[in-house]
């Protein structure tokens, strides 16, 4: 019986797989550092070689298994299977992954944006359960998300739905973005791009206990802006500030356009703490009219590192 499925994660830094059964519990799991300079056929079948020893390891086979789903930090084209623009691996950019994945297995593959998968997970079993209607943020070192639509992931005509961390929200602030333009939300409020305006800072003459955590100018990180934050460092200070202020935007653009006010958030910059949180949920409450009615509800994700494997795994009908 193929009672069995498995969800792997391809991030920028991390592979991770999980092997689940049929009521979704997990049986097994790998982490592996992602080689990020392999070619697109060297990753597939890195992949391919990790889900036969992800199966060893639990005594199973390929032939316990109903199905495998993948998600992959880029935009993907959910019905051919390919993924599209990516700043994490460029060897995977235009490459067709689930085919490549499927001939390597011999298995049903199906493949998604890592967005996606996080807000199906948080969805069926994380901080969104329950609701019909939802936005699934994830907020690091880029930023990406993922719309549940009646009680659905909607994907969009091309399957690259949910690219909010692309929403322009300024002609005068932020750096060029990956996709080419100036002032998207990413370019402004995410951790690579808090870090860099940090950096543009202090480079300026600017003084701040953010230099003395990193040890030099190109360490500065958000671990360094989220110590010196904690020790009230003016800077460190502005840097989040800025930052919240455009994802405040962001949420109450999602808002106005979907009439959607359940926010699910994750990733990496939500352990700078209450001070970013509070500040990004009144940008929000300031900009949006309706929010003393109805109120926004920003909730956090539930399911942490786990969410993109659990969601890769529901891609598997
Ligand atoms: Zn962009």
């Amino acid at each position: 019986m193929r009672n069995y499925v498995i969800g792997i994660d391809v991030g920028g830094t991390n592979i991770k797989l999980g092997l689940f059964d049929s009521g979704m519990q997990l049986k097994a799991e790998q982490k592996y550092l992602t080689a990020k300079d392999a070619s697109a056929a060297e990753l597939i079948g890195f992949l391919s070689q990790k889900v036969d020893s992800l199966l060893d390891g639990a005594g199973l086979s390929r032939d316990d298994v109903r199905g495998v789903g993948a998600a992959f930090p880029s935009s993907v084209d959910y019905k051919r299977g390919v993924t599209l623009e990516s700043s994490n691996i460029v060897s995977l950019n235009e490459q067709p992954v689930r085919d490549m994945l499927r001939q390597k297995l011999q298995l049903p593959v199906f493949v998604d944006n890592d967005g996606n998968v996080a807000a199906l997970a948080e969805h069926k079993y994380g901080a969104g359960r329950g609701y019909d209607n939802l936005i699934y943020a994830t907020l690091a070192t880029g930023i990406g998300g993922g719309l549940i639509l009646n009680g659905q992931l909607y994907r969009g005509m091309h399957g690259m739905a949910g690219e909010i961390g692309h929403m322009f929200v300024s002609d005068s602030t932020g750096y060029p973005c990956g996709c080419g333009v100036i002032g998207c939300v990413q370019s402004i409020s995410s951790g690579m791009y808090m870090a860099r305006y940090a950096m543009d800072r202090i480079k300026e003459g600017e003084e701040s206990r953010i230099l003395d955590y990193a040890g030099t100018l190109s360490g500065i990180d958000m671990i360094a802006v989220g110590r010196a934050l904690q020790m009230n460092d003016p800077l460190a200070l502005e840097v989040v500030n800025r930052g919240a202020e455009y994802l405040g935007r962001m949420f109450h653009s999602l808002n106005q356009i979907f009439d959607i006010n359940i926010f699910v958030y994750g990733g990496g910059i939500t352990k700078l703490g209450h001070r970013f949180m509070d500040r990004m949920i009144a940008s929000y409450r300031h900009h949006s009219l309706i929010d003393q009615k109805y109120p926004a509800k920003f909730l956090p994700a539930e399911l942490g590192e786990r969410g993109e494997i659990i969601g890769a795994a529901l891609l598997v009908p």
